[in-house]
């Protein structure tokens, strides 16, 4: 594993990153693109865990915004990200990748229960771990259910791939004149209010000093290059 910085990652991918060029859903191309991608990192000896939303499918606060049951709604959610953890082993398999799905809501019939010991376990043997069902409570986001499970596996990052190449001081879509930080420490991201991560996420990650790496999810290499070291995205510290 030369060239790299960090051995352990956790990695986030939303919901939304999946669905490609569609408005729903699942894009085959897309997992399989990212499969290749992330097989790549975990053959060279990264050791790979994965964090995927369910923005895709459903969102709890959507369901709320709709008159459903807030909680209910959340549990929907996650349901949803137990299907791209499907879709993406299936995507890893296919490459040839050992590839685990553990759940924080059991469903023994097509994936594993999470336990962080195991996990830690498939981790050290190089499978890669897909962290499904986010932190199996509602009213959390996948954001924080990733901050999560890089501390507890005891990850050296956590990076998390969007469709923006990095944090902005406001938003680039609306804004041309929109300026990307290539480093920001935690507390400036919470008091600017800056939408890179919910700020439990934040928050956690600042409390337990995981550094956190926002990229691109489109560039073919990007996730290595910023395993790398390499300033592809944005960096979030901690200030001294
Ligand atoms: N969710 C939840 N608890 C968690 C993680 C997720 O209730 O620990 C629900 C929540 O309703 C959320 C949905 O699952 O809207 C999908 O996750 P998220 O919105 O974080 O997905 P992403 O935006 O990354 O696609």
């Amino acid at each position: 594993m030369s060239g790299y910085r960090y051995k352990r990652v956790l990695l986030k991918l939303s919901g939304e990153a999946l669905m490609g060029e569609g408005s729903f859903g699942i894009d085959p191309h897309v997992t399989e693109r990212l499969a290749r991608q992330i097989k790549a990192i975990s053959d060279d000896g990264i050791e790979v865990g994965i964090v995927v939303g369910g923005g895709n499918i459903f969102r709890g606060l959507a369901g709320s915004a709709s008159g459903m049951d807030r909680a209910q709604a959340d549990y929907m959610g996650m349901l949803a990200t137990i299907m791209n953890a499907l879709a993406l082993q299936d995507a890893f398999e296919q490459q040839g990748a050992s590839c685990r799905v553990m759940s924080a809501i059991q469903m023994n019939e097509v994936c594993e229960p999470y336990i962080r010991r195991r996990a830690m376990n498939h981790l050290a043997k190089g499978d890669i771990v897909i962290f499904a069902a986010g932190s199996g409570n509602p009213y959390f986001t996948t954001d924080t259910a990733a901050a999560l499970r890089a501390c507890e596996i005891g990850a050296d990052c956590l990076i998390k791939a969007t469709k923006v190449d990095g944090i902005y001081d406001m938003d680039p879509v609306d804004n041309e004149e929109a300026v990307r930080f290539e480093s920001i420490s935690y507390r400036e991201v919470l008091v600017r209010g800056l939408q890179v991560m919910d700020a439990t996420a934040t928050a956690l990650s600042q409390d337990n000093n995981m550094p956190i790496i926002v990229i691109n999810i489109d560039g073919e290499d990007t996730i290595k290059r910023a395993l790398a070291g390499e300033p592809v995205g944005t960096v979030v510290y901690q200030e001294d």
